[in-house]
């Protein structure tokens, strides 16, 4: 099975693209949404998180209150840095066995999407990388629209992440995500025959 990790900064397109590999016979693995699973009542990171943060994080009905926790270490960013010593080591044994799960199940080509890719080193559980980039002037008209934030907000969330500089320089593809969406689509089919088609058995198309 081919691993590709997908990264890139807020709004560059990630989803977009992820959805776009999917329809090319991927399967995703969302490192967002293992972060939603890991944080299930009483399980392991559930326990830790809590030991760490203390029981005002929760919920009344015992859930993990994630506005609450990100109250928390986006203020501070030595407590971002615990949680992520707690969250990114059990988030990557979650990869790891969902890798597996999809390898038994005989398929080709994974792709764990993860905004946080190398910030966590899980650049080192794929077989390459890719990473969107949009424009910074584009991604704060997205974020306008999509999130209905403001031009200051927006900058101020691209400007916390890695440096887009960083991030491309230590990917294996850079997916330029500056124009329309046929646009992308077009760019992404030809990386596909270009990059995936000739590394496993079968390919769509
Ligand atoms: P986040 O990290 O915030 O989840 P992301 O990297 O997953 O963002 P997307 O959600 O894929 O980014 O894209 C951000 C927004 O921009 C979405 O509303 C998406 O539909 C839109 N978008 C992405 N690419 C394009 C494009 N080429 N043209 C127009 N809109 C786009």
């Amino acid at each position: 099975m081919l691993t590709i990790g997908l990264t890139g900064g807020i709004g560059s397109g990630k989803s977009v693209v992820a959805e776009l590999l999917r329809a090319q016979g991927a399967s995703i693995i969302d490192a967002d949404r293992l972060g939603h699973e890991a944080y299930a009542p009483n399980s392991e990171a559930w326990q830790q998180v809590v030991a760490a943060f203390g029981e005002d994080i929760l919920t009344t009905e015992g859930e993990i209150d994630r506005r609450k926790l990100g109250s928390i270490v986006f203020a501070d960013p030595a407590q971002l840095e615990r949680l992520n010593g707690i969250m990114h080591p059990l988030m990557a044994r979650m990869v790891e066995d969902r890798k597996a799960g999809l390898a038994a199940d005989g398929v080709e080509v994974a792709v764990v999407e993860a905004a946080v890719l190398f910030e966590a080193g899980w650049d080192k559980l794929v077989d390459e990388v890719w990473s969107t980039h949009t424009p910074a002037d584009v991604v704060v008209e997205r974020l306008r629209q999509r999130n209905g934030m403001t031009e200051e907000e927006a900058r101020k969330r691209i400007n916390s992440q890695m440096p887009a500089e960083e991030r491309n320089g230590r990917s294996d593809v850079v997916v330029e995500n500056a124009a329309d969406l046929a646009d992308l689509e077009s760019e992404v089919a030809a990386l596909w025959q270009a990059r995936v088609k000739g590394k496993v058995n079968q390919g769509n198309g």
